[in-house]
């Protein structure tokens, strides 16, 4: 997630605006205008995401920079973060060495972290993204201090040592200050300084958007993740510090302080690699899944042990429901974790961070307003289904955020659907349609860290709905969705890829209807007349092209398949009266009788 919790309480924050109901049309109308106004206003933009692997070797190994980055709408910073420039290009991290300690007395923080890479093209400057307001104490390659500049958040090494294409070294960088504080965490990130109801030190870093060089050096872009890392936080001896993946060691320092040393097994998304220091208790746990034994750890804080036991019993049905639609959990060496957070939660990876106050809903509340948001705790959920979508199978850009957030989003239908059966899950997700503001497009602009609307969450997880009964055989879509999973495990990838493998493993060409949902802010229509026993018909706010199947009621309480286009056809319908006729509200579409009132799905 994300930003799935961001956007969700925004979205929250706007249904306010939906309480009168508004005809689809001429919502879609003000949608569109609200659009043209944002894009004249402008170039706002907030930071955003983070970091991957895999693809990396093709991609990287290419050593290409990015395409060209917009920059009349997009600051020169935005594309040193977002784009893969000359200066990052060349190298793949293989290995980050993370070394920090963590001063809550003053909110300072101080460490290393040795960057160890494969050196991939032609050397020149090497990027590191550090920003404001830490420093660089040195940077350092072969007991060697190199001589750098800054240019804001991204930092310009000269390497002096040759780089052989092909050859692995390390730069390993010494740094120190006061981290951005996370003024609205998870959303808006940083650090958070926080005390639990004791009055104890509760220290968490959220950084999904923001980047993970708000806190420690790397190269922050969203396709680099190493192969493995060390997260070694030193934290006051009164605290216990959570991170990612395994404890390896703890050492008492002379000076009242501990070392936690974690260390992921795994490639792993920047923004994940998580500090979370506390008073915590721990309960440990196994299941039985996919692959074997998974090591289940919860880390509640002391005096919420007990509502922990209670509500993290959760975990157990969520694996299995998640396992039999997506596959086997993506990361069984580094086990599965929950660890008790300031803020509201985040997705990092085998460390999901957990602040839903152990209620069920979203903070106490159903998303959904059918009631089904309430049979489960949606942190635990939609955090968790990031482990599969967003942590394994990684958007190469923030702008296909939609990979992450979508699924994730989707993952409460199925597990509504896992738990109280198909016509559930369909409610929750329909349920969820009221958030959608068709605002911008989802997919947002490239190399420059720009994510979409925040549709990306209600309205991707209805496409994904509506893309299931178009399958129509839900063993096929499972198998499409376990084919994700597998095909794209521990790796990034770019939404056309992904669009084109559900495509091929549909067996339809599903292009048009990706288009429509994600790249404009239609809602494809269908326009229809009834004339005796005749039913006339035809797509419109849609894609040139957009044909995409859809069920109606061709006879009395039975949906059939008819295949619109932007041209009218026709067919024969067998209802008693034309007023039955109804298009399946499973479908993400709007119905409109042209000779009637526009009928809202
Ligand atoms: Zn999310």
């Amino acid at each position: 997630m994300r930003k799935t919790v961001p956007l969700v309480a925004a979205a929250l924050a706007a249904t306010a605006l939906f309480t009168t109901p508004i005809t689809p049309l001429a919502a879609q109308q003000a949608a569109k205008q609200a659009e043209k106004q944002a894009e004249k206003q402008a170039p706002a933009r907030a930071t955003k995401p983070a970091a991957k692997r895999a693809a990396k070797d093709a991609a990287k190994g290419a050593a290409k920079p990015a395409a060209k980055p917009d920059t009349t709408r997009f600051p020169r910073a935005d594309t040193l973060r977002g784009s893969n420039t000359a200066e990052r290009a060349w190298w793949d991290v293989t290995f980050y060495d993370l070394h920090v300690k963590v001063n809550p007395a003053d909110s300072s923080i101080s460490g290393w972290n040795g960057i160890t890479y494969r050196v991939v093209g032609t050397a020149r400057e090497m990027q590191i993204d550090l920003q404001v307001p830490l420093e660089v104490d040195s940077m350092v390659q072969d007991g060697q201090a190199l001589r750098y500049r800054r240019d804001g958040n991204a930092f310009f090494a000269t390497l002096p040592a040759p780089q052989p294409v092909g050859q692995s070294k390390t730069v390993t960088v010494y740094y120190h200050g006061r981290p951005r504080v996370a003024t609205r965490a998870p959303w808006d990130g940083g650090f958070v300084w926080a005390h639990d109801s004791a009055g104890h030190s509760w220290i968490a870093t959220a950084c999904e958007g923001l980047g993970a060089s708000v806190w420690w050096p790397n190269k922050d872009l969203q396709r680099e993740e190493p192969d493995s890392q060390r997260v070694a936080i030193t934290v006051p001896d009164s605290l216990i510090n959570v991170s990612n993946g395994r404890l390896r060691s703890t050492t008492r320092n002379p000076d009242s302080t501990t070392t936690y040393e974690w260390f992921v097994q795994n490639p792993i998304n920047n923004y994940d690699v998580a500090v979370n220091a506390a008073r915590y208790e721990h309960i440990s746990d196994s299941y039985q899944g996919e692959e074997g034994p998974l090591t289940l750890d919860y880390w509640p804080l002391a005096y919420n042990l007990a509502r922990a036991q209670t509500q993290f019993a959760q975990v157990k049905p969520m694996l299995a429901c998640f396992e039999h639609w997506f596959g086997p959990y993506p990361w069984y060496r580094d086990g599965y974790k929950l660890v008790e957070a300031p803020h509201l939660g985040m997705e990092h990876q085998s460390a999901v961070a957990y602040g839903n106050h152990y209620e069920n809903g979203y903070l106490g509340r159903d998303l959904s307003g059918t009631g089904w948001g309430l049979k489960w705790d949606f942190i635990i959920v939609h955090e968790s289904a990031h482990e599969w979508f967003g942590n394994s199978v990684t958007a190469e850009d923030p702008a296909d955020m939609w990979i992450h957030e979508s699924f994730a989003n989707y993952s409460e239908n199925l597990y509504t659907e896992c738990q109280n059966g198909k016509a559930a899950g369909a409610a929750y997700v329909m349920g969820t349609r009221k958030l959608i503001r068709n605002d911008k497009p989802i997919v947002g602009h490239f190399n420059v860290n720009d994510e979409g609307s925040g549709d990306m969450y209600y309205k991707g997880g209805n496409m994904l709905h509506t893309i299931r009964q178009v399958v129509n055989d839900d063993e096929k879509w499972r198998g499409i969705l376990r084919g994700i999973s597998k095909t794209f495990r521990h790796q990034v990838v770019s939404g056309k890829r992904l669009e084109s493998y559900i495509s091929q493993q549909a067996g339809m060409d599903l292009s048009k209807v990706f288009e429509e949902y994600l790249t404009t802010t239609l809602v494809p229509t269908l326009e229809y007349r009834i004339r005796g026993t005749t039913l006339s018909y035809r797509w419109s706010h849609v894609v040139p092209g957009f044909a995409m199947p859809v069920k109606v009621t061709l006879a009395d309480s039975t949906m059939s398949f008819i295949h619109p286009t932007e041209k009218w056809q026709t067919a024969k319908l067998d209802l008693k009266s034309p007023s039955s006729f109804r298009v399946d509200e499973n479908f993400y579409v709007i119905s409109h009788d042209m000779d009637g009132a526009a009928t809202s799905r």
